[in-house]
């Protein structure tokens, strides 16, 4: 395992430990929005209507990220990912066959990190962030989560 990775103890320590600021009001808001329309039955959906979802989630989430904006894109490509350039634009690529919100929530918590914190740090932070919101908006869901070293993944029966 990269040891880039947070542990399961060390994101739920965190998440504790930042309760009760995090996670960020402001998020669970504009989640619980976005769910009204673009959410149920999620599980239902064809992929291409779950991939319109993820986008208009990241939308939500941009209006919301008030603290710290940025010029942020989001595409899909092979694989869940942030990147950014010298220029300071972000980008957050998501995986077309797997339009997942918790991936989602992930990449947008790294996307609003401030510069100059470790990699390590950066991770942490982006667990703590998409984690503690999916626990907040998603109970259920997160119910049926099992841990995979430093992910989170639905139950297979
Ligand atoms: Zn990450």
């Amino acid at each position: 395992m990269n040891d880039l990775y947070p542990t399961r103890e060390r994101i739920l320590k965190e998440m504790d430990n930042t309760h009760p600021r995090h996670p960020p009001n402001g998020y669970i808001a504009a989640i619980n929005k976005w769910k009204t329309s673009w959410y149920y039955p999620w599980h239902k959906k064809l992929i291409r209507d779950k991939r319109l979802s993820i986008e208009s989630l990241i939308a939500h989430l941009k209006e919301t990220n008030r603290a710290h904006p940025r010029q942020l894109s989001f595409r899909w490509g092979n694989s869940w990912i942030h990147t950014k350039t010298l220029l300071e634009v972000h980008t957050i690529t998501g995986d077309r066959r797997n339009p997942s919100i918790l991936s989602a929530l992930h990449e947008f918590g790294h996307a609003i990190q401030p510069d100059g914190i470790s990699k390590r740090e950066h991770e942490l932070r982006a667990c703590v962030f998409s984690i503690g919101l999916f626990r907040e908006c998603f109970p259920r869901e997160f119910a049926r989560l099992e841990w995979k070293g430093h992910m989170l993944r639905r139950k297979t029966k």
